[in-house]
């Protein structure tokens, strides 16, 4: 018996629909592509000092364990985390990135019938892991490029199941004060699940920050995720985490693979959290270079989007596709944004000074 064989048609209508993630152009490819070397890549927010000495120390030593499966429930990690921020370790999901928490969250929560919210220029894997369960995703106009939470408080229907805010968010950098995320919380009803997605959180100074996790008790329906890709520098092992309600970390955690963190990762880590002088140093590091590209950006007259997180996205008008053609011709990779619904700008990760002298260097020429 022959019959055609339609890939497309059997599987689930929200996949169907998907664009495969964006990611970063790795170096590699670039490096295979144009015969160049010396590559400098501000295209993914990773941490450019690298990862801490004392985590590659246990590295070395937890790479011996490896024939074993992990802790399945990351003991220390979550005890550690417990303990860093003030919460139970039984309100603590562990991740294999942060992505994979919110994935989780979505599966866990959201139906076909369900809306989903979140808001326009926010991080890409909202309407993803919406559309990949079949739910409605609903995208907020943004104000001044970042949430709009009146405007999000005002999409809440019967059908609204999960809100997700990125602060700051990804890729525009805006950050919501405390108080504005409060008043939020205070709105939105209890059969409404709000994750805060803190992926920059370590960028924001101690005072801007919002005392999150510990909103859990009077927002039992906030969800705070964290991830160790960023200023803690380990994006590449995959490492993430969400603190709830511990009724919600219950059943996420029946739905998550069983050894979704794996044993470098958890290793990782827990020794990541230990070492405050490399986290920070990557604070001061971002500090010192998001100046280098503001005043660059202010010499040269372009407009950026203020930003509260370790990149800076800045207004380079119609044609960002073709610098961004051609800064990765001269060996530096930045990331556009059209797919974010911002065609006139171009993403660029906050690197060490050499890296964003080379941003600044090729734009120079671009631009004369
Ligand atoms: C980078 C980023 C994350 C982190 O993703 P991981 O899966 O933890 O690497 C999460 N949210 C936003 C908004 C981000 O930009």
């Amino acid at each position: 018996m022959t019959t055609t064989f339609n890939a497309a048609e059997l599987a689930l209508p929200g996949i169907r629909e998907l664009q495969p993630y964006q990611a970063g152009k790795p170096i590699e490819e670039l490096e295979r592509e144009l015969g160049l070397s010396g590559i400098v890549k501000l295209a993914s927010n990773e941490n450019p000092l690298g990862v801490s000495p004392l985590v590659q120390a246990a590295l070395n030593v937890a790479v011996k364990g490896l024939a074993r499966y992990p802790d399945a429930n990351g003991f220390y990690l979550k005890q550690s985390l417990a303990e860093k921020f003030a919460v139970n370790a039984d309100q603590i999901t562990l991740g294999n990135g942060s992505n994979d928490v919110l994935e989780l969250l979505a599966r866990t929560y959201v139906q076909p019938q369900h809306e989903v919210i979140f808001s326009q220029h926010a991080f890409v894997v909202y309407p993803l892991v919406t559309k990949a369960i079949g739910a409605t995703p609903v995208a907020v106009p943004a104000r001044d490029y970042g949430h709009d939470l009146d405007a999000m408080a005002a999409a809440v229907t019967d059908k609204t199941r999960m809100i997700f805010i990125a602060n700051p968010n990804n890729p525009t950098g805006t950050f919501l004060s405390s108080a504005e995320l409060e008043a939020f919380l205070q709105k939105i009803p209890n059969q409404v699940l709000v994750v805060l997605d803190e992926a920059y959180y370590e960028y924001v100074p101690a005072a801007e920050r919002a005392p999150s996790m510990q909103w859990i008790t009077r927002f039992p329906n906030l969800v705070v995720s964290r991830t160790f890709s960023k200023a803690y520098g380990l994006a590449g092992l995959r490492a993430g985490f969400a603190v709830s309600h511990p009724q919600v970390a219950d059943l996420m955690n029946r739905i998550r693979q069983p050894f979704n963190m794996n044993h470098l990762a958890l290793t990782a880590a827990l020794t990541a959290l230990e070492d405050e002088k490399f986290l920070a140093e990557s604070i001061e590091v971002n500090s010192a270079g998001m100046r280098q590209l503001i005043d660059f950006c202010d010499r040269h007259g372009l407009t950026y989007i203020p930003s509260h997180g370790n990149f800076l996205t800045i207004e380079v008008g119609p044609e960002a596709g073709a610098i961004y053609q051609k800064l990765l011709e001269m060996g530096v990779i930045v990331r556009p944004v059209a797919g974010y619904e911002l065609p006139n700008h171009l993403r660029v990760s906050i690197g060490l000074a050499d890296e964003n002298d080379a941003f600044c260097h090729a734009m120079e020429k671009i631009l004369a």
